[in-house]
């Protein structure tokens, strides 16, 4: 027999003459996270459904860029600002080298007096930080969403444990591998972007200093990117390294689960400087992820009635210009300010004002992340790619070859 989800009852003040909205957010990565916190605040009842059974921080280092770290300046969460700025590194500057090691450029991170930096950080310290300030009973690990529906008095939502949750508005936040998204958008699909992509953490304090950012371009199959991410908690000096290697998606899934679990290959490092191909060989195995390279079209709508969706479940794109976290952050944002005038309405208008918060975010965010994607997908494609990405004649799967190390 299912069983009904009931969201915690919410303390935060709701506005006079006015109930608070019930929502269920599919999906615990930063989209998803920043959306619940800034939900909860407004005093809404939130549940935030991860299919994982604790919190996935892990993921290596991000380069959180200038938006972003705006973002969550702006959602004003008590706290969290500062925790990111101690947690993180500013950039300071920007090097391209070829792949025999000679540099090609170098300029400064530019940033004017005032303006915050952009940040090189552990997905972990953006994730860890909100997951702590949810409301007991917000959180609801191991509950991985099935399928939904809608009719014109609500949203349904099934889980795999057999239960299910009905309420006023579904946000899927679920990652390139949605759930949520396939039933509001059918032809989305992901389309391979060319390269297996190893990526790790390795402690070590010589390879780039003080907040460098290393890229080396593209050529003979190869690129990378190297950054320093400051110390850990323990004070530990910690780099972080991305390899992408173009490669043939093969079109068996076990084939691809199998390549994802091998380290970077050692032909593949010998086109690497000697000192770059020692740092990614020191990595622990335990602090490298693997994946392979996708995004998404543009989709036609971000929203339909009462589902939303957000981040990568909307927009997934390719890391090349390093939005996909800033992206996802900014819908949360934006989504959220919607819904605050929703939550203001009076009982009788309360239906119409979900869905109308729900138009006004498909309508602000559509093309501002049609323009990310475009761009991403551009620069991805250009600058000296050996080939066209291919994938091999076969039943190719959709779904993660391997959801474990398939976060970013
Ligand atoms: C190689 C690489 C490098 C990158 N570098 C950068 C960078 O430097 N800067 C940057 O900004 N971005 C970068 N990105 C992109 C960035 O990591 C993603 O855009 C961002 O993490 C997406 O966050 P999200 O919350 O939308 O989705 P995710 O972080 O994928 O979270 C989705 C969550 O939904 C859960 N979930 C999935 N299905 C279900 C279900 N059915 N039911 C319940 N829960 C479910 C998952 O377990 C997961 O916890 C990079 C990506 C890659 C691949």
């Amino acid at each position: 027999m299912s069983a009904a989800v009931e969201e915690p009852l919410n303390p935060a003040a709701t506005p006079t003459g006015t109930q608070p909205l019930r929502i269920a957010v599919v999906g615990a990565g930063s989209s998803g996270l920043l959306l619940a916190l800034l939900l909860q605040r407004q005093g809404h009842r939130v549940c935030l459904f991860e299919k994982a059974p604790e919190l996935r921080p892990e993921g290596c280092g991000i380069l959180l860029v200038r938006n972003g770290v705006e973002a969550i300046a702006a959602a004003g969460i008590e706290g969290l600002l500062a925790e990111l700025l101690e947690a993180g590194l500013p950039v300071s500057r920007f090097v391209v080298r070829n792949l025999r090691g000679d540099l090609i450029n170098s300029s400064e991170a530019e940033r004017e007096p005032g303006e915050l930096p952009s940040l090189l950080i552990q997905r972990r310290a953006i994730l860890e930080p909100m997951a702590r300030r949810l409301a007991h009973g917000v959180f609801r690990p191991g509950s991985a969403l099935l399928s939904w529906s809608q009719d014109a008095e609500g949203v349904e939502a099934h889980f795999a444990d057999g239960s299910y949750w009905r309420g006023d508005l579904l946000v899927g936040a679920d990652g390139i591998h949605s759930r949520v998204a396939p039933q509001l958008a059918p032809l989305r699909r992901l389309s391979y972007l060319g390269d297996r992509v190893w990526r790790g953490v390795v402690p070590d304090d010589q390879f780039c200093r003080d907040g460098e950012f290393f890229v080396y371009a593209r050529g003979r199959g190869v690129y990378a990117n190297v950054f320093d991410l400051g110390r850990d908690r323990d004070g530990i000096p910690l780099t972080h390294w991305g390899f992408f290697q173009e490669e043939i998606l093969p079109a068996s899934r076990d084939e691809q689960r199998r390549l994802l679990r091998e380290p970077v290959p050692e032909q593949a490092l010998a086109k690497l400087p000697a000192d770059l191909a020692a740092l990614i060989r020191a990595t622990p195995s335990d602090r490298q992820v693997a994946n392979w390279s996708f995004d998404i079209d543009p989709l036609p709508a971000l929203a339909v009635g009462r589902v939303a969706l957000l981040g990568d479940a909307g927009h997934a794109m390719s890391s090349s210009q390093a939005r996909g976290m800033t992206a996802g952050l900014e819908d949360a944002l934006a989504l959220a300010r919607q819904l605050e005038a929703a939550h203001g309405a009076a009982a009788g208008q309360r239906q119409n004002a979900v869905l109308t918060a729900v138009e006004r975010y498909n309508a602000e965010r559509l093309p501002v992340v049609h323009r990310y994607q475009e761009r991403s997908r551009e620069v991805s494609a250009r600058t000296g790619r050996l080939r066209r990405p291919q994938v091999a004649v076969g039943p190719v799967s959709s779904q993660p070859a391997n959801p474990a190390t398939a976060a970013a």
